[in-house]
């Protein structure tokens, strides 16, 4: 088999294990003689698949008694929509911290749904470092601060969290959760698209506490609401059935490499490497995100030049590694590392960027 070092910023990549476990009972799945894909959503053998599944998510984060765990439909887009449609209730705003594209385009659903004011933002310094939100100061009526934890484009990453006094907190995780801990009792509702750090694409993982379903309006379409959704176990339809089994596989996997403290020792120790690379490079590398910003999920910088970026990446591509071109609309280089990128890659990516500043430095 080709060597390949997947950096792909999501879809990403997957634990080899994961991937063969799913080739392995992808015709017969634990002794049925069927396959996932071909059992009804009501079977007990998916019962149980659906269930372990959101078990484990609430022993590995550590999920509050009163939240509600939900596996929906339409990724992390789909949540800017239903975050307001559930809680941005008539006469009431809505507060939206600004630190990157993706919380733009949250932002800007919301929009179209209700009141929404700038909580802080940091778009006047080109998302290259996340607003301070230490003293982030709501009105006690706000329906929810929302928030994005980690930025993708940039590459920027939230280390403090705001403690909006008794204002629900909500948090668009895509591309952090699983991936170091956080403390979950902080947060009313959080979200994440499983693409990155949990699974495929397909499912979105939905924590939700029980207070925020009662204020829910009368309005919002069953499908759309996430009161529905906890009342059925997240089976009021068909469910991501081939996603969500593919999510209880990972989750066992981070359960076996330590849990989720054991995969941000082994997520720090790859983002260090990384950066350290850039640091140490005399200034031939420049790093995108301010320093105090920087992701642990994202590495984003640049050569001296276009010329030599683009250099970087058809080189590197010659060398087996794949999705190190930035984001379309940045035009720099990127290193996305989710969880199941391990050091060997990152040290594999260190030795490339040396071998590739000492030709073209
Ligand atoms: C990837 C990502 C998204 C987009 O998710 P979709 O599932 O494609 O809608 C949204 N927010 C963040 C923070 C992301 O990293």
């Amino acid at each position: 088999m080709a060597q390949s070092y997947n950096f792909n910023a999501g879809p990403a990549r997957l634990p080899a294990e994961v991937l063969e476990q799913v080739r392995e009972e992808l015709l017969d799945l634990n002794g049925t003689g069927l396959s996932v894909l071909e059992i009804s959503h009501r079977s007990k053998v998916y019962e149980t698949i659906h269930g372990e599944t959101r078990q484990l998510l609430r022993e590995l984060l550590d999920i509050p008694s009163d939240c509600e765990v939900l596996f929906l439909q339409g990724g992390a887009s789909t949540q800017f929509a239903m975050v307001p449609l559930n809680l941005l209730v008539e006469g009431r705003t809505a507060a939206y911290v600004l630190s990157g594209t993706w919380s733009v385009k949250a932002r800007m659903e919301a929009d179209k749904v209700g009141d929404v004011v700038v909580a802080a933002s940091s778009e006047a310094d080109k998302f290259r470092n996340v607003p301070d939100v230490r003293g982030l100061s709501v009105r006690p009526d706000a329906a929810y601060v929302h928030m994005t934890t980690n930025e993708t484009i940039a590459g920027t990453q939230f280390r403090e969290f705001p403690d909006p006094g008794g204002v629900p907190l909500v948090a668009d995780m895509s591309s952090d959760l699983l991936s170091r801990t956080v403390d979950m009792s902080r947060f009313d509702l959080v979200y994440a698209g499983a693409q990155k750090n949990a699974g495929p694409s397909g499912v979105t993982i939905v924590i939700v506490r029980n207070d925020l379903l009662r204020g829910i309006p009368r309005t919002v379409p069953d499908i759309l609401n996430y009161r529905v959704h906890a009342e059925h176990g997240s089976l009021f339809h068909t469910p991501p059935v081939f996603s969500i089994y593919i999510v209880n596989l990972v989750l066992k996997w981070i359960r076996r490499n330590g849990g989720v403290v054991g995969i941000e020792r082994n997520n720090r120790r790859k983002a260090e490497l990384l950066y350290r690379t850039v640091d140490e490079s005399g200034g031939f590398y420049e790093g995108l995100a301010g320093r105090d910003s920087r992701s642990m999920m994202n590495v984003t910088f640049r050569t001296p030049d276009a010329e030599r970026d683009e250099l970087f990446v058809k080189e590197s591509e010659r060398h087996g590694f794949v999705g190190l071109k930035g984001h379309r609309d940045a035009g720099h280089l990127r290193a996305s590392i989710y969880n199941a990128v391990g050091l060997e890659d990152c040290l594999a990516l260190t030795a490339f960027m040396r071998s590739f500043l000492q030709r073209y430095g």
